[in-house]
């Protein structure tokens, strides 16, 4: 199969649950909403119905919703931050169509059932979190591993000239003096 017909397959199978998404989209639009596309996925933020949703002290923990295709978010700043997270629950939408609603709640059900959290231990969420956990550790690991390659070599420099002395104990960058 060429790469084409493939992306079009896996819009067409997530499209039943991209069109419930687009619904709630274009009702956002409506009421001040706005929308960007990132990486083939939309993307909608803003308006009336993201302060409504903010102002609920109970659902204060759903900041962004995934529909196929479509992500509907308090901010776009906040869908920035989540990207990786909400475009890991798009995959599942492109692999399971809509079969993730019921998929989705059936985890959830026997996560409770077994004693866990329906949201956190629900196996969609979890697989949306390493996701998101390895694409954000990534650039960061690579950027640490120059870092100390960086920081031997000076290191090895300055011995060689032998002016070498050992660093202070570094403290933890959150410390704070009482
Ligand atoms: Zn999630």
């Amino acid at each position: 199969m060429n790469m084409r017909a493939g992306v079009l397959l896996r819009y067409l199978w997530a499209f039943p649950a991209t069109a419930v998404g687009l619904a709630l989209a274009a009702i956002a639009c409506l009421l001040g909403a706005t929308a960007r596309v990132h990486n083939g996925v939309l993307e909608v933020a803003g308006g009336l119905l993201a302060r409504a949703a903010s102002a609920l002290p109970r659902f204060k923990h759903v900041l962004a919703l995934t529909l196929g295709h479509v992500v509907l978010g308090i901010s776009h700043e906040l869908l920035d931050h989540e990207r990786p997270h909400e475009h890991a629950h798009v995959r599942q939408y492109e692999r399971w169509g809509l079969l993730l609603f019921p998929l989705y709640l059936a985890s959830s059900i026997v996560q409770f059932l077994r004693g866990g959290h329906p949201y956190r231990d629900n196996r969609f969420e979890r697989q949306a979190f390493a996701a998101a956990a390895t694409e954000k550790e990534s650039p960061r690991l690579t950027a640490r591993a120059h870092d100390t390659e960086k920081k031997r070599h000076d290191i090895e420099l300055q011995k060689a000239k032998g002016g070498y002395r050992p660093p202070p104990i570094a403290r933890p960058a959150n410390h704070r003096n009482p």
